[in-house]
């Protein structure tokens, strides 16, 4: 009897404990998920078209001419303009 009154308080000690965790990991989610809109408003990256293709990419990852033309990679920056 005493054992399965042990057993029993350990059972609970641990279901509390992975429900503290589950509670805790769930908490986290939504503040990671929330973190990057809370940086500010949620802004649109400014678009650019390749100029030899057309094809529209962020600004970021377009590459630029020394006329300042924005091409989608260096193979079309070499093809130049259309
Ligand atoms: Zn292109």
């Amino acid at each position: 009897m005493k054992y399965l009154l042990l057993v029993l308080v350990v059972g609970v000690v641990l279901a509390v404990m992975s429900a503290r965790r589950r509670s805790a990991v769930d908490g986290r989610t939504p503040r990671g998920a929330a973190r990057p809109r809370r940086g500010g408003a949620p802004q649109a990256e400014p678009m650019l078209a390749c100029a030899h293709c057309g094809v529209h990419l962020p600004r970021e990852d377009a590459v630029q001419d020394a006329g300042g033309r924005a091409y989608c990679g260096p193979a079309h920056r070499l093809a130049g303009p259309r």
